[in-house]
């Protein structure tokens, strides 16, 4: 800004520093370094993407209008960041970073943000952009709920499905949720999507009920946040009146590492939603350290052997252990066992023979559009090879 050292400078000096102060928190440090350069000390920031969103904010805050003797002044910003942790590196560096990263700033078009690594720059624009993308995505629901089916591996019935999450994005064609859900999750969007899903889930499986598909229950994915978010229990009360179904229609899914680190709040949300009679299964079993001990405390009823494990069976004499292992502990705590990612034969039968209860997996069929699972379920009848009876 070249009208500092005005008085006009000085208000519009005030102005910046007042912007910044509004977008940040209690325990940030803004200091003026000099003419119209601020440095400001985020702490306890815990990934570059974070630093990234309170860039974003202070660029957006400083185009606000803004008006100087009636006169419209366009105010606009460039941001340097450079990050260090805790007992690495000194705050002479630090700066010195930062400056040199602001001067990128400033020549890559100014009222934008660098990182002094490139490569973290190119990230967090990526990551910013489809956060913006997402919150339109919402707004005209591009998101379409796909199914996967899950059978008995004792008699090879079907008996449910696992619903997942598609963004159908309106240049980049289908976007799988690996993708995109850790984006929404760092920027608070996961509970909105979390909510869309379930939703869904719940309208197709009214209709397949009342379409007379033999259908037990759809299993939803509850990201991390949401177990943690209080509203959870009051939504999926209300999606299960809204569509008339039974709390045993529903099964829910928590990570292992979700799990691991679940709090008093979690613990009540589980033991709620098995009061609506709700299921919960734990997802991508085996790649947490659960102990026994642990799991026997928690309401859960399913563990999903992760695909990692259930890949190189049989053969691998490590997964092979480990899926032993998981059943048996499955079998103690009187827990059902359901492998995903069954791609061949030869794990079905693997899986079959160590007592697994169920599957998963593109041996029957990847996941696939509701309209396209119903006319599977149709034709299938039930049974995984097609045959009646
Ligand atoms: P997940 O819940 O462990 O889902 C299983 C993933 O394995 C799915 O990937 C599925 O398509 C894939 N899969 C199933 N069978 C096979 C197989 O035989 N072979 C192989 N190679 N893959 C198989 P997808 O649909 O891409 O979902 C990835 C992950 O995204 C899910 O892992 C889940 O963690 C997350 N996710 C999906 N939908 C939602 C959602 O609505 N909410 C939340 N929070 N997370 C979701
Ligand atoms: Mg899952
Ligand atoms: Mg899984």
């Amino acid at each position: 800004m070249t009208v500092s050292g005005t008085p006009i400078g000085d208000r519009v000096l005030c102005v910046t520093a007042e912007r910044i102060q509004h977008v940040m928190r209690s325990g940030d440090t803004v200091a003026r370094l000099s003419g119209d350069e601020f440095l400001v000390l985020l702490e306890d920031i815990a990934r570059p993407a974070d630093a990234a969103s309170a860039a974003q904010k202070l660029l957006d805050v400083m185009r606000e209008p803004h008006e100087e003797d009636g006169q419209p002044l366009s105010l606009t910003a460039s941001i340097g960041i450079s990050m260090t942790s805790e007992g690495e590196g000194d705050t002479a560096t630090l700066v010195k970073n930062a400056d040199s990263a602001l001067y990128h700033a400033k020549h890559s078009g100014r009222n934008n943000f660098q990182f002094y690594t490139p490569e973290l720059t190119t990230a967090a624009v990526e990551r910013l952009t489809v956060g913006a993308e997402l919150r339109q995505a919402i707004q005209e629901n591009q998101f379409e709920v796909w199914y996967q089916p899950q059978w008995y591996l004792s008699d090879d019935t079907f008996f449910g499905a696992e619903a997942l999450v598609r963004w159908r994005h309106p240049e980049r064609g289908l976007v799988a949720p690996d993708a995109f859900i850790p984006i929404a999750e760092e920027q608070g969007l996961i509970g909105t999507i979390g909510n869309i899903v379930l939703e869904t889930a719940c309208a197709d499986m009214r209709r397949w009920l009342d379409a007379g598909l033999r259908l037990k229950k759809i299993a939803v994915n509850v990201a991390g946040a949401q177990w943690r978010e209080p509203h959870t229990l009051g939504t999926v009360q209300r999606m299960i009146e809204r569509y008339r179904l039974r709390g045993d229609h529903l099964e829910l899914e928590i990570t292992e590492s979700t799990i691991m680190a679940h709090t008093e709040q979690t613990l009540g949300l589980m033991d709620s939603l098995k009061g609506l009679g709700v299921s919960i299964s734990v997802d991508d079993f085996g790649t947490g350290y659960s102990s026994l001990s642990y799991l026997k405390r928690l309401p859960i009823d399913r563990l999903k052997i992760d695909r990692s494990f259930v890949m190189d069976l049989p053969g691998d004499s490590s997964d092979e252990a480990i899926v032993r292992a998981v059943i048996a502990l499955g079998r103690s705590l009187n827990l059902r066992v359901l492998a995903e990612g069954v791609e061949t034969v030869e794990q079905q039968h693997f899986l079959a023979r160590a007592g697994c209860d169920e599957a998963q997996g593109y041996l029957v069929s990847a996941p696939m559009p509701a309209a396209e699972f119903q006319q599977f379920m149709r034709r299938r009848g039930g049974r995984r090879d097609g045959t009646s009876g």
